[in-house]
């Protein structure tokens, strides 16, 4: 019986995350039943909505359980096949977890075309990020030649792909990001017209410089302090599909808005357009998301960074710095190799 391992939530974290809320564990790996496949992981990804899964409050999903293994989308390969969908060697778009290896019964497996782009994509820009950046945008944001948008978070797996489509769109699409690696990276290979480093302490001021027409469509991935930059500036009419809040993922109470009887003034005078959404809201434009970004991408009209971690037990350290900027591009871990 081969060796396998898992990392399961060890306590639910009061604030950010610690190493000592995870655990890895030694196991065997599970022989699948009848109609079962048994699967390898080879690329993890880390996404900031496992924050809210290792918390227990109300939200749109389940929690993890402690002592249950974290939960992630996987790009994992069929070692062993008792279900006839699936034959040894298919590569399948999984969520079998931070996991070396995993059982499922076929369901919600989806077959990867190695053909097509590296496989790694299919949890990434032609995934769920991906297809977060194209259905928050042009969906909720719908952006207009001509237009402005702004985006946060610029430099990862969202916020890359969301400047990008607007470019395509034919708006102007400034970023926010942070650091100067970040900054040039976004300007100079994703093509943005300006990006602003959001611990620059002028970042109002040169935000406003780098919009003088305002902002037309904010996609907000952040919140705090960069959106009470972005606010002012939003045009009359603007949209702001509201996507994540990464700032306040690790806040330990509901802090009330200072300013949120001047915010409801201006939404209501400006006739704001604010709508929360969680990407399987849009699980029917799928096929127009796979039809349009796999051509941006083959033609390199959309271009996409990856960041990756070697190994398995990687994976906590990566997650906690994901939370606080030290990736730089969509976060991976390469838990086994392409091939074994
Ligand atoms: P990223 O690859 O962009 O990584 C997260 C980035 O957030 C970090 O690299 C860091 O970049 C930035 N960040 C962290 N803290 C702050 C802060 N206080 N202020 C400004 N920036 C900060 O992650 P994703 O692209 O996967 O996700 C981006 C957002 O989209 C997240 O909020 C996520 O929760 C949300 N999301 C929502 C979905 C939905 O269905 N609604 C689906 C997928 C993602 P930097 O170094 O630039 O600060």
């Amino acid at each position: 019986m081969s060796q396998a391992q898992r990392i399961v939530l060890a306590s639910r974290p009061v604030g950010e995350p610690k190493a000592s809320d995870f655990r890895i564990e030694e196991c065997a790996a599970p022989t699948p039943g009848e109609g079962q496949v048994l699967l390898r992981t080879i690329w993890l990804s880390l996404d900031p909505y496992m924050r809210g899964r290792m918390s227990d409050a109300a939200s749109y999903a389940a929690p993890v359980p402690v002592g249950g293994v974290m939960e992630a989308g996987t790009v994992s390969e069929v070692m062993t096949s008792n279900n006839p969908g699936f034959a040894k060697g298919d590569i399948v778009l999984s969520r079998a977890g931070w996991q070396t290896h995993a059982l499922s019964d076929g369901k919600g497996l989806a077959k990867i075309d190695p053909n097509i782009a590296p496989i790694s994509t299919a949890v990434g820009v032609l995934g769920m990020p991906g297809m977060t950046a194209y259905t928050g945008l042009l969906d909720i944001g719908k952006p207009q030649a001509g237009e402005t948008v702004v985006v946060a978070a610029a430099s990862g797996a969202v916020g890359s792909a969301v400047g990008q489509i607007a470019k395509i769109k034919g708006a102007r699409a400034i970023g926010i990001a942070g650091g100067k690696d970040k900054c040039d990276y976004v300007v100079k290979e994703f093509g943005f017209d300006a990006c602003l480093d959001h611990r620059d302490p002028d970042l109002a001021a040169k935000l406003k410089e780098a919009c003088p027409k305002g902002i037309d469509v904010y996609f907000e991935n952040v919140g705090g302090a960069v959106f009470e930059a972005v606010f002012p500036l939003l045009n009359a009419f603007a949209r702001v599909p509201v996507c994540g809040l990464i700032a306040h993922y690790n806040d330990t109470q509901a802090v009330a808005p200072k300013w949120a009887g001047a915010m409801m003034r201006n939404i209501l005078t400006k006739r704001l357009t604010f709508r929360g959404f969680i990407v399987s809201d849009f699980a029917a434009r799928h096929g127009d998301f796979v039809r349009d970004m796999s051509v941006w991408v083959r033609e390199g009209k959309l271009k996409y960074k990856e960041f990756v971690t070697e190994g398995l037990e990687s994976a906590p350290e990566a997650f906690i710095g994901l939370l606080k900027g030290a990736n730089f591009g969509k976060q991976l871990v390469r838990v086994g190799p392409d091939k074994v």
